[in-house]
């Protein structure tokens, strides 16, 4: 499990920011893990925002919500760039369904943390063709920790790093849940993508 260097120095002058990245799969639980993040954060009486990009609408307008409805308030954005006036400030950003945003996002998190801020993103790292997804492959080089969180495979039970998906469709961004995708691990991912 991922343990903060540091949680809740209020020290100005000893500030330092960073950056983690959570990835993996869907349904590999990342939301839950920005949340648990968030949240020892706010226990440690940090000042905390959270972003997601306004693309994200499956749930609750102003929730990150994760799977099991844990949820914890957010604000959908339009840019990435909209985070530098709305986060200036904050001790920790919590972003969420990091894919989806701008290539500006890996430049706005090197802001935010060179200016002193903990920035916590949350994204697939793989596309539903197993391809790298948006910024997530830049994020990784750049943050200081990556945590890599795993689904485990409907169809044979092994270690899931894939999201399969069901329909046809061929869109990068189709949201959706359980009836769209399913976590599947490389063997049943191949298997799937020959069938289709
Ligand atoms: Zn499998």
């Amino acid at each position: 499990m991922f343990i903060e260097p540091r949680v809740g120095n209020k020290n100005y002058a000893s500030r330092r920011g960073w950056i983690e990245v959570i990835c993996g799969s869907m349904f590999s639980g990342k939301t839950e893990e920005l949340i648990r993040r968030l949240n020892r954060a706010k226990i440690a009486k940090q000042r905390v925002e959270i972003f997601k990009p306004a693309i994200d609408t499956r749930y609750h307008e102003e929730n990150v919500v994760s799977h099991n409805a844990n949820a914890i308030r957010s604000t959908p954005i339009q840019f990435a760039s909209d985070m530098l006036l709305l986060a200036s400030g904050c001790d920790v950003v919590g972003i969420d369904e990091a894919q989806f945003f701008d290539e500006g996002l890996v430049d706005v998190c090197m802001t935010l943390a060179n200016n002193g801020s903990r920035v916590i993103v949350a994204g697939l790292d793989l596309d539903y063709q197993a391809k790298p997804f948006g910024s997530m492959p830049a994020l990784m080089a750049v943050a200081e920790y990556v945590t890599k969180v795993h689904a485990v495979c409907m169809n044979c039970g092994d270690i899931a790093s894939y999201s399969f998906r069901k329909a046809a469709s061929a869109q990068k961004v189709l949201l959706g849940e359980t009836d769209t995708y399913e976590a599947r691990c490389r063997h049943c991912f191949l298997e799937g993508m020959k069938e289709k």
